[in-house]
C-alpha cells in the first residue's frame, strides 16, 4: 500500500502542532514542535490571513496526516460516511478511528500509526483466529485483536507496552497485556476522540 515516506516531523511543523507520527520521540525534548521550530519554507514570518478555502484544506491535511491516510483512501471514506446515518463529519472520524492500524497504536501494542501499520502488514494480529493484513481494516464491537503467539512478535510488543504505559486508553477498548490481546468492547462514539481537529470543514471542502 502506498505511504507517505518523506520527513513526518516537516508535517507537524506545516500543521503547527503534535501530530504525533514518531511514537516515543514525541515525548521527548527532541521534538521539533517543542523546541520551538517554525514551518519550513521560506516565507514563514509573511504568512497572511488564511482564506476558508486555504482553512478547510489545511484541516482535511491535519486529519488526513494525523491517521496516516493517502488522498485517494481519505475520499473514498467520506465518500462511505455521507452514505452513512448521521452527522458526515462524526461518520467520518468514527471511521478513522476504527481502522486496525489505529487501534493497534489506541492499544499501546505499537508506539506510532506508522509503525502499527507495518506491524500489521508483517501479519502480526489475528482476529477471530485469522491473520488480517489490511491496516484499513474495519474493527468491529466484541472483536479481539491478538498478538499471535511468536516470541519475536511479543517481544516488540512488549517494548512497544513500556514505550506507551503513560498513554490513556480509550473507554471503547480494552487490553489485556497479560494475554497480549486487546478487545473492542464497542464502536468509538464522536466524545470518544479528542483529536484537535474540526472536522466540519473536511465536510465543507468536500461538499463543494
Ligand atoms: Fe511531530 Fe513527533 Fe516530530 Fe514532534 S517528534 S514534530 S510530534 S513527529
Amino acid at each position: 500500500m502506498a505511504r507517505y515516506t518523506g520527513p513526518v516531523c516537516r508535517l507537524c511543523r506545516q500543521e503547527g502542532m503534535k501530530l504525533f507520527l514518531k511514537g516515543s520521540r514525541c515525548e521527548m525534548a527532541k521534538c521539533a514542535i517543542d523546541r520551538g521550530r517554525q514551518a519550513p519554507g521560506m516565507h514563514v514570518g509573511r504568512r497572511r490571513k488564511q482564506s476558508a478555502y486555504a482553512e478547510q484544506l489545511r484541516e482535511k491535511q491535519r486529519l488526513r496526516r494525523i491517521y496516516g491516510v493517502l488522498e485517494k483512501q481519505f475520499r473514498i471514506m467520506f465518500q462511505r460516511a455521507l452514505k452513512r446515518r448521521g452527522i458526515t463529519g462524526d461518520n467520518l472520524l468514527k471511521l478513522l478511528e476504527a481502522r486496525l492500524d489505529n487501534v493497534v497504536f489506541r492499544l499501546g501494542f505499537a508506539s506510532s500509526r506508522a509503525q502499527a501499520r507495518q506491524m500489521v502488514n508483517h501479519g502480526f494480529f489475528t482476529i477471530r483466529q485469522r491473520t488480517v493484513t489490511i491496516p484499513s481494516y474495519q474493527v468491529k464491537a466484541g472483536e479481539v485483536i491478538q498478538v499471535k503467539p511468536m516470541e519475536r512478535y511479543r517481544k516488540a510488543v512488549a517494548k512497544h507496552f513500556e514505550e506507551t504505559e503513560k498513554r490513556a486508553m480509550p473507554a471503547w477498548l480494552s487490553l489485556n497485556k497479560g494475554e497480549f490481546n486487546g478487545e473492542v468492547l464497542r464502536m468509538p462514539e464522536r466524545a470518544d476522540i479528542t483529536l484537535p481537529v474540526n472536522e466540519q470543514l473536511v465536510v465543507e471542502l468536500y461538499s463543494k
